[in-house]
């Protein structure tokens, strides 16, 4: 039986830099999240579901209001490795589903930068690899999941059965229904390497043309963007393109797909434990620091390379350094991702790269992806590329960077770009209309009243983005 006799919690974004106090209860069962929904009611509460909180924004934060913690429902309940199909609770994080998988020769078909996220938040913000111009989004996969509504109805939904659901909620950022459990086809390998050839870019043009000529002869394309140098290097930065390897081509697959030769190091040099690397890093994260390591590193990356990688290796990079976010001290961190067409794309990064540098706001880490659309209500995806940044946030700079943030939007929005949900922290009511259009949001709307008629889902991220204003 759930009870609220605990005090608020304070919960935080994935980069420290968002907080919001609020009550913490942790559901074991579909029973009990039925439960919260009614003590929530009973209360007059609001209720966000919360995955692994690695949202780089206030998606799963909800400000006096309570806090469903998904991660006890973890188990995963079924697995076949005969046909790649596995059935999981929420909870499951992608580290748990990939290490379940890969020693049978599988691979989850979608990935964050980190395996830290959990199945119910990546469904929640319907996320993107690196392979999303190939293979679309997580929800692409979904054979099924289970949800509970707020009006305590459990509901079953696949591309067949309740679409209308099924399109809406995966990507509906837990705004219409718990998930409470998720059918996903994993993807066949045959090795647990990748193939990554790795090439030096000078310019942005040369940047993205790369990254859309590649993209069709390989598995994944990334590209690391260095958008702290301008002229004529504004854009360069390196471009890794991957593939599998094909049966027959590691000899020893059996091997390279054994758990203990993909997991990451614990120790850098095999001396220096990594969970002390952060506090090496942040002496140099701020607008000096970040150019002369940005520089060094273009440079070191100029050769041509082609090199083989464990798929943990290449996918999960950013998890290589734990807890790196606290690098960027006590304010934190925000990251601002734009989806922008193909065409558009080149001269709207460049105008908002010369924009930071004027206004002394250089972003620290640029991450580039190719993207094709897809067919989920509230998609982020264009026929084009995205462009990651992450940004340092002070107190003496919170208000300069928010604001030039709404200036990316207006630069974004008029080069008939998107946003991610659970990226950008600045979005605005104004903004989502103009991206997603009049009609969209109407339709999420009237699901939501269908599916949440007491308006008991909230968080943070909804209340300003669709309710403010
Ligand atoms: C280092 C790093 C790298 C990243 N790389 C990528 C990337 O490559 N591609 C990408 O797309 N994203 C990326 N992200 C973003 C991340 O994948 C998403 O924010 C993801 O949603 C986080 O999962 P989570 O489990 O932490 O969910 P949370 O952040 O806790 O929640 C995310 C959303 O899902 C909802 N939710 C959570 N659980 C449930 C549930 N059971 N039922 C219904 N709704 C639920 C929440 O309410 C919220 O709206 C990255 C984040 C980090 C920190």
């Amino acid at each position: 039986m759930l009870t609220l006799d605990q005090k608020f919690v304070v919960l935080e974004n994935f980069g420290h830099s968002m907080r919001a106090p609020a009550y913490v209860v942790k559901p074991t069962s579909a029973e009990e999240i039925s439960e919260a929904f009614e003590l929530a009611n009973k209360k007059g509460l609001t209720v966000t579901a919360r995955g692994a909180g690695r949202s780089y924004n206030d998606a799963s934060l909800n400000g006096g209001g309570l806090v469903l913690d998904m991660s006890t429902m973890n188990r995963i309940v079924e697995w076949d490795p005969q046909t790649g199909r596995v059935t999981a609770e929420p909870g499951v994080t992608l580290e748990k589903l990939w290490q379940q998988v890969e020693p049978d020769g599988w691979w989850p078909p979608v990935v964050s930068g980190t395996m830290y996220t959990t199945l119910g938040g990546c469904l929640g913000a319907n996320i993107h690899g690196k392979n999303n111009f190939k293979e679309g989004t997580i929800g692409e996969h979904v054979v099924k999941f289970t949800a509970i509504l707020p009006t305590g109805a459990k509901v079953v939904c696949s591309p067949q059965k309740n679409a209308d659901l099924f399109y809406a909620m995966i990507g509906g950022l837990g705004m219409l229904g718990v998930f409470t459990s998720i059918t996903l086809q994993m993807k066949r390998i045959y090795s647990g390497l990748l193939e990554v050839d790795a090439r030096p870019s000078h310019d942005l043009h040369e940047h993205l043309t790369d990254i859309l000529d590649l993209a069709p002869k390989y598995d994944y394309v990334v590209g690391w963007l260095d958008a702290t140098a301008g002229g004529r290097g504004l854009g360069r930065g390196q471009i890794h393109a991957a593939r599998y390897l094909k049966e027959g081509e590691d000899p020893n697959p059996q091997k390279t797909m054994q758990l203990k030769n993909q997991s990451l190091p614990p120790r850098i040099f095999g001396v220096f434990p990594k969970s002390i690397l952060h506090y090496f890093m942040g002496p140099f994260v701020n607008n000096l620091g970040t150019l002369a390591v940005n520089t060094g590193k273009y440079f070191a990356s100029l050769p041509h390379h082609t090199f083989r990688e464990s798929h943990a290796a290449f996918h999960f990079l950013l998890d290589y350094i734990p807890d790196w976010e606290l690098s960027y001290g006590r304010g934190g961190l925000i990251e601002y991702q734009s989806f922008v067409p193909k065409e558009t794309a080149e001269s709207a990064w460049a105008e908002m790269i010369r924009l930071s540098f004027k206004r002394g706001l250089p972003s620290y880490l640029g991450v580039t992806k190719r993207h094709r659309p897809d067919q989920f209500l509230l998609t982020h995806a264009v026929d084009g590329f995205s462009l990651a940044m992450d940004f340092k946030v002070t107190n003496g700079n919170r208000l300069k960077l928010s604001r030039m943030l709404q200036e990316f939007d207006q630069i974004v929005l008029e080069a008939g770009g998107r946003f991610y949900f659970a990226k950008n922290s600045e979005t605005t009511p104004e903004s989502a209309m103009r991206f997603l259009g009049k009609a969209t949001i109407a339709r999420f709307k009237k699901l939501k009243k269908r599916c949440d008629p007491k308006g008991l889902l909230e968080s943070d991220l909804y209340k300003r983005v669709f309710e403010a204003g």
